[in-house]
């Protein structure tokens, strides 16, 4: 039982709406990974570039966010640094960290475009105010839908026996679900990694990535190929801006389509919708520029008749977690999500404890905030350049 000193004045205004914004930190940093990726419209190799933001209010609370550009698909990190620490800056500090909204139609009118950085200032703000609330993000979201997501695994190793030996390593985790990243190579090495797979390990559900790696001239002929699979999905197969191709495709396939490349925001998704381009959407914060409008765009998917994916970039942990609690607050985003680069894609994770992952799922946190603790020392390890002030 509740005792009556334990009690809250109803009437009371949470000490974090009188708060500033009193200090912001950029960090650029360059993580080592594990193996190198071929994807269709471009390679990683040694290390991947992400940007830390760290928030801190003048009552001494702090949230952190992560910015995660690909050069080939979202922009550079130096840009993305650019955008937070030169353009974002005068209109952060001395901010009210609860008017988010606010604030993100503030940064996107100063500076075009750099929707990674407009999600790393969407993580920071709701990570603060949730450490500062006691309630962990996707209830500032509007509340849990489910409590642990279905985890895909993206195959993309150029040596396949390293990736059949991953295979078999998030299998025992429990993982049930991976996506093969096609049209890199001959088109033979696309059939027959999907036939070895389905040899291997007829229970898993595989899906197919081209990350646009296919021009629309003779595509269809090596869909209908893959679409004797009997894959979950085959996900942008051209370029993002070959609508009237990814229509004639939807329509001359039965494997569902999925739109990436061609969606970065909600106009994008109204405009896929009344085109016919794709079944489903890939949902990254990375491209729509945060959880929210990643809510609307998973809305709109859902309006139309769509389901949603919770898609990533090659992200930490912290963007990973903010993508969690978003799908966890999103009911269309129902395909599961890709957040396993933390655990078996880098080499070293910035949080502090593991990302969790338990039995093939993510799960939920419910501590406050995005729910674990950032490893700063991480930071200054592997950090390129950073920029400290008010
Ligand atoms: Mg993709």
């Amino acid at each position: 039982m509740t005792s009556t000193s334990e009690r809250r004045d109803p009437g009371a205004v949470a000490p974090i709406l009188s708060d500033r914004i009193a200090r912001m930190d950029v960090v650029h940093l360059a993580l080592p990974v594990r193996h190198a990726r071929d994807h269709g419209s471009g390679t990683v190799a040694q290390a991947v570039e992400v940007v830390v933001v760290r928030l801190e209010t003048d009552g001494g609370v702090v949230g952190f966010g992560e910015a995660s550009p690909w050069v080939v698909f979202t922009g550079t990190a130096e840009a993305t640094f650019a955008a937070l620490d030169r353009y974002y800056r005068p209109i952060v500090v001395g901010a009210r960290p609860s008017d988010i909204e606010a604030l993100m139609a503030a940064c996107r009118r100063a500076v075009v475009g750099h929707p990674e950085a407009q999600a790393a200032l969407e993580m920071a703000l709701y990570d603060l105010l949730g450490r500062a609330s006691g309630l962990p993000v996707w209830a500032l979201l509007g509340g849990r839908c489910r409590d642990r997501i279905p985890l895909s695994v993206s195959l993309a190793d150029p040596d396949f026996a390293a990736d059949l030996r991953l295979v078999e390593t998030i299998r025992e985790a429990g993982v049930g679900i991976v996506k093969l990243k096609t049209g890199v190579r001959e088109h033979r090495f696309d059939l027959d990694r999907l036939e070895r797979l389905r040899r291997d390990h007829p229970d898993l559900d595989i899906r197919v990535d081209y990350n646009q790696g296919l021009e629309p001239f003779d595509a269809l002929r090596r869909l209908r190929d893959i679409d004797a699979f009997g894959v979950t999905f085959i996900e942008q197969p051209v370029p993002a801006r070959h609508f009237a191709a990814m229509a004639s495709y939807r329509t001359a396939l039965d494997t569902p389509l999925l739109a990436d490349e061609s969606v970065f925001g909600p106009a994008d998704m109204i405009r896929a919708i009344s085109e016919g381009i794709c079944d489903g959407v890939s949902v990254k914060i990375m491209k729509s520029g945060g959880m929210a409008r990643g809510k609307a765009i998973a809305a709109i998917a859902g309006a139309g008749g769509l389901v949603g994916y919770g898609g990533d970039m090659f992200e930490t942990g912290i963007a990973h977690l903010a993508g969690t609690h978003m799908i966890a607050a999103t009911p269309e985003i129902d395909l599961g999500c890709e957040f396993y680069q933390a655990r078996w894609y880098l080499e070293h994770d910035v949080l502090a404890e593991p990302f969790p992952i338990v039995d093939g799922h993510v799960v939920v946190p419910t501590a406050p905030g995005l729910g674990i603790a950032v490893d700063e020392a991480l930071l200054g390890r592997f950090a390129l350049r950073r920029s400290s002030g008010e």
